[in-house]
């Protein structure tokens, strides 16, 4: 196992925002899923306190013993506009530090970035929410709106423990709010050798499902033409090679319009598909959200090596295209065929808004003032966010953590990779972008 790098080796000057994410990072909150987890509430005190600093109001709520989410308001200058959520969470998904050039829970700085699990994935969002925070409380401004400030646990499976439950019991927490925004977005992308921003208006819907195969138990030298393990091994590989087709939204349709445009490509002449290549790293997040996608991800079955067990279980990650939940379910269902049972372990909906409004304009105007001439583009979120849970409050949701990157950084590599980092000056960037943001907004 690595060694835990020295906190020495951080440089004197480290910007708030980095120091705030590096604190993040080394209270280990990961989830394993299944109702398995380390919990947020050591973070989520850190979080709190913070926020009593700055001369708000936290509250905490526990939804199970261990797990923890902070939440705070905060008044804005004209209260009557519609409040801004703005929200993250403090969960992380697991990290084996076999697999880490670094320890992923030491919060380590090199070569210009803050590595560890949760860099990315949200803690740098975290941060660039308390640092913004500072900023405008610190030199006793306030945001243009009211802020509800959300920092949630349990995202990593699904949301259940923590915006969804939040959601469900004290709804009035978001009194007022109309629009919300969080992670997997407003990062920088490079297109050609043009630098562009993909703003998320819209995210794929989520179905975790379960196939149990059934057959016959017996001795490991029987001929037996039952045996669950085979029977759910083809299902496993009819999902797994499943081409899902192409079908585009408003948003990808107008994302790959943009990215024709600025690759100087004829859209007529080149497929989605090329095209989303055409983006390099970018693909890793555009090339998904064209089509349905069903993923095996965990296998169950047997406990001898000559016994044949009676049953064989694995989980599939399916993310459907927004609205085509029910057909997708069916559709697995026929693939599967009838001797396999299909249990739904969660699943929610897909969302998808318009590229257009106020905050869109806001958005796109603050990041024009901070990397000029930097196109901002609307894209469909292959993966989910607590957002699904606000939508239920009928609060619009987007994704906006403002990153500018480096193009050597594989960016969609690192949501729940290895090593994964951020730049420090991605961070600053984001605090400086977020605090414009919230004071204009
Ligand atoms: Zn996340």
């Amino acid at each position: 196992m690595p060694l835990r790098d020295e906190p020495s080796a951080a440089p004197d000057d480290l910007d708030l925002t980095a120091e705030l994410a590096r604190d993040l990072i080394r209270f280990d909150t990961t989830n394993y899923g299944e109702g398995r987890s380390n919990g947020e509430t050591d973070a989520a005190e850190y979080v709190s306190a913070r926020l009593t600093g700055l001369g708000l109001t936290p509250t905490i709520y526990e939804s199970e013993p261990g797990r923890t989410s902070v939440i705070a308001r905060v008044p804005g200058r004209d209260s009557s506009r519609g409040a801004l959520v703005v929200h993250g969470h403090l969960d992380v998904v697991p990290a084996d530090p076999e697999n880490w050039s670094v320890d992923p829970f030491a919060g380590t700085i090199k070569d210009g970035l803050l590595w560890g699990r949760g860099a990315v994935d949200m803690k740098n969002m975290d941060a660039m929410m308390l640092a913004a925070l500072e900023d405008i409380l610190g030199a006793g401004q306030a945001p243009a709106r009211d802020l509800v400030v959300a920092f949630f646990a349990d995202e990593e499976a699904g949301g259940v423990l923590g915006s969804h439950y939040l959601v469900d019991n004290y709804p009035e927490l978001f009194d007022g709010a109309t629009e919300a925004i969080s992670e997997v977005g407003g990062y920088s992308i490079t297109l050609g050798d043009k630098r562009a921003y993909l703003l998320q208006t819209g995210e794929k819907a989520l179905i975790w499902i379960k196939l149990v195969a059934r057959g016959t138990a017996a001795h490991g030298s029987r001929l037996i033409r039952d045996n669950a393990v085979t029977r759910l091994a083809e299902a496993v590989a009819v999902l797994g090679r499943r081409e899902w087709p192409i079908r585009l939204t408003d948003t990808t349709t107008q994302l790959l319009a943009e990215v024709a445009r600025i690759l100087d490509v004829d859209p007529q002449k080149v497929g989605p598909d090329e095209l989303a290549l055409a983006t390099g790293t970018a693909s890793g997040f555009i090339q998904a959200s064209l089509r349905t996608t069903s993923n095996p991800t965990l296998l169950k079955a047997g406990y001898k090596h000559n016994v044949i067990p009676d049953t064989a279980e694995a989980l599939i990650d399916i993310r459907s295209l927004p609205g085509e939940e029910d057909a997708v379910l069916a559709e697995v269902a026929d693939l599967v065929g009838p001797d396999i049972e299909i249990v739904v372990m969660h699943r929610d909906i897909g969302l998808e808004t318009e590229f257009d409004g106020p905050l869109i304009d806001a958005i796109v105007g603050t990041l024009g003032r901070h990397d000029p001439g930097a196109p901002v583009l609307p894209y469909l979120l292959s993966g989910g966010t607590d957002n699904k849970a606000l939508s239920k409050l009928g609060i619009r949701g987007y994704g906006f953590a403002p990153l500018r990157l480096p193009p050597e950084l594989d960016f969609p590599a690192m949501f729940h990779g290895v090593d994964e980092r951020v730049p420090l000056d991605a961070l600053v960037f984001g605090r400086r972008v977020l605090t414009d943001l919230l004071s204009d907004y």
